[in-house]
């Protein structure tokens, strides 16, 4: 993580998630359970009660490839190296040097050689919430054709649920959150949808209520 003494700010971005249509967000389990669906819908226990969720995993996800395809031409070259001991020091004297230039994917999310600076809470459903039970029929990838005995069932998140989210920004500038709201535009218009089985349809979301809060201000009051 970022050297306490190093940040210079720090920002909470809010936001409410409203899936449009179903969501699925798998927790990639296969029920043994022959009257349970296959993928259960991620959800946890709390107390009695039980809730729904989207990880943090995979917000930083979309986040993380949207942002890349939007800077997609300029990759730095740090990026993809596979790290080791060698290349680390070099790293670590280029970077003491000031001399570490890094592609906006590398700077907020990390790569090999250094952590990112977003944080990304889970999102959990605030109210009630409904699951159903869908049809699907596998597809065989090789062949994109419908396998003989492949039906099964999936559950999904009915639309309407609210998720409440949350990602913490440490030492960004204005463009990065620029960035991070193109990603919330591009989610509005349909463009990226959340989660798994988009082509049926599903993951079509809508995100409210964005507030950046700055929780220290560059060059801060800190008397420490
Ligand atoms: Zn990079």
């Amino acid at each position: 993580m970022i050297a306490l003494n190093k940040i210079r700010n720090i920002y909470k971005i809010t936001f409410k998630i409203v899936n449009l249509t179903g969501l699925r967000i798998g927790s990639g389990q296969v029920s043994i359970d022959p009257t349970k669906p296959d993928n259960f819908v991620m959800r946890w226990k709390m107390n009695t009660k039980e809730i729904v969720f989207i990880p943090g995993s995979t917000l930083k996800g979309i986040f993380r490839s949207t942002i890349a395809s939007l800077t997609e031409d300029s990759k730095c070259d740090w990026h993809d190296k596979a790290p080791n001991k060698e290349n680390k020091k070099e790293f670590l004297e280029a970077l003491k040097n000031d001399e570490v230039i890094l592609c906006d994917e590398c700077r907020l999310f990390g790569n090999g050689f250094i952590q990112g600076r977003l944080l990304f809470n889970d999102a959990i459903c605030e109210g009630d919430f409904n699951i159903s039970i869908r049809d699907g029929v596998r597809i065989r990838r090789d062949t994109e054709t419908a396998e003989d005995k492949g039906k099964y069932d999936y559950e999904v998140v009915d639309p309407g649920c609210v998720f409440n989210a949350e990602i913490t920004a440490i030492n960004v500038s204005e463009k990065d959150l620029e960035l991070l709201q193109k990603v919330k535009d591009l989610i509005n218009l349909g463009v990226i949808k959340i989660g798994g089985l988009k082509s049926r349809g599903l993951g079509r979301c809508e995100i409210k209520e964005w507030k950046v809060e700055s929780l220290k201000e560059a060059g801060g009051s800190s008397n420490v």
